[in-house]
C-alpha cells in the first residue's frame, strides 16, 4: 500500500453503526523524516496520526481536531492535528533521550487533550488521563466520558516500512431508545468488534481497502462512501512567519540584523527554515530613527 493515503468510510446498515478505516505511508513519512525520532516515538507517533485521521472522519462540520499527549516523561509532548479534508501534521518533543517503548513510559504520568475546532463557533475540549495501556484504549475511554458513543479503535503501525493505519466501529445514536432496541444495538456493536479484532497489521499495510472490508464484514451489510485521500499539510509558510516578526519590536528587528545579517524562522513542525534579510523586512523597520 506504498501508493495509499486513504480513509474509508462505511455504514453497516443493518446494525446502525459506522465504521473508518484508514490506511497511510507518504504523509506518515513527511511527519517523522528529518526528526531523528527514536522509534518507539515514531510508532507512537504513527499511531496518534491514524487516531487523528479516524477522529477528524467523525466531524460533521467543517474544522479541524488537534489531539495532544502530554506527561511527565522523557517525551513530554506529542500532537496531531488534522481537518476536515484530511490534512494533516503532527510533532513529539523530547525532553531526554530514551529507551522507553510504551505509551506510559514515553508520556508518563499524564493527559490526552482532545480541542475540536469548528470552522463557525465555539471550540471545545474534553480531556482524559492517560492511564490505559495504549492509545486506542485511551480513546474508547474519551468517546465513553465525553461523548457516550460506544466506539473501539485499532491502531497499528510499522516504523520500518514507514506505515501506519487503523480502524473505528461506532454505534450511531439509537432510533427509538427502547431497552429491547438498545440492547440489540450493544449487542451488534460486540459483534462488529469482534469481527474487527481479528485484522492483522500485515493485512492492513498490504490488502486494498475494499479487499480488507470484505475479509472482515463479508457477512454484514456494508454501504462504503467514497475514499477520502489523506495528505501531510504543514500550514507554515514566509507570510505566517512575517506576521510573527511583525510583533517585535522595530528596534529589535534592527538589533538581530546587524548582529546576524538575517532572521531566521524554523517550523518546529517540518524543519523548513525561512530567511528574512533587511531588504524584505524593510516595511517593519523604516519608521526607526537612528
Ligand atoms: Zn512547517
Amino acid at each position: 500500500m506504498s501508493q495509499f493515503n486513504v480513509l474509508n468510510r462505511y455504514l453497516f446498515t443493518d446494525a446502525h453503526a459506522r465504521g473508518e478505516l484508514v490506511q497511510l505511508s507518504s504523509s506518515f513519512n513527511s511527519i517523522i523524516k528529518n526528526h531523528n525520532y527514536p522509534v518507539a516515538v515514531e510508532k507512537l507517533l504513527g499511531e496518534l496520526l491514524s487516531a487523528t485521521c479516524l477522529l477528524t472522519a467523525t466531524l460533521k462540520f467543517e474544522g479541524d481536531i488537534t489531539v495532544q499527549l502530554q506527561g511527565d516523561g522523557p517525551v513530554g509532548y506529542m500532537s496531531v492535528s488534522g481537518n476536515n479534508n484530511q490534512q494533516m501534521r503532527g510533532i513529539a518533543k523530547m525532553k531526554e533521550e530514551t529507551s522507553a517503548d510504551s505509551l506510559q513510559t514515553l508520556i508518563g504520568k499524564g493527559t490526552m487533550i482532545i480541542t475540536i475546532r469548528p470552522t463557525v463557533g465555539e471550540a471545545y475540549q474534553g480531556v482524559v488521563a492517560l492511564d490505559k495501556d495504549n492509545l486506542a484504549d485511551c480513546l474508547a475511554h474519551y468517546f465513553e466520558v465525553s461523548e457516550q458513543i460506544p466506539t473501539k479503535i485499532w491502531l497499528f503501525s510499522d516504523t520500518e516500512k514507514q506505515l501506519t493505519g487503523g480502524a473505528l466501529v461506532q454505534l450511531l445514536p439509537d432510533g427509538d431508545g427502547s431497552v429491547e432496541n438498545k440492547q440489540k444495538q450493544i449487542s451488534d456493536f460486540e459483534h462488529l468488534c469482534q469481527l474487527t479484532n481479528t485484522i492483522k497489521a500485515e493485512e492492513l499495510f498490504s490488502l486494498e481497502a475494499e479487499a480488507l472490508l470484505y475479509r472482515l464484514y463479508h457477512q454484514e451489510a456494508v454501504n462504503i462512501f467514497e475514499p477520502q485521500a489523506v495528505s501531510y499539510v504543514c500550514g507554515c509558510s514566509a507570510d505566517k512567519c512575517l506576521s510573527a516578526i511583525s510583533q517585535i519590536e522595530p528596534s529589535e528587528i534592527k538589533a538581530i540584523l546587524a548582529e546576524q545579517g538575517k532572521i531566521s524562522m524554523t517550523c518546529d513542525y517540518c524543519v523548513t527554515t525561512y530567511d528574512f534579510d533587511e531588504l524584505s523586512l524593510q516595511n517593519f523597520i523604516s519608521d526607526v530613527r537612528h
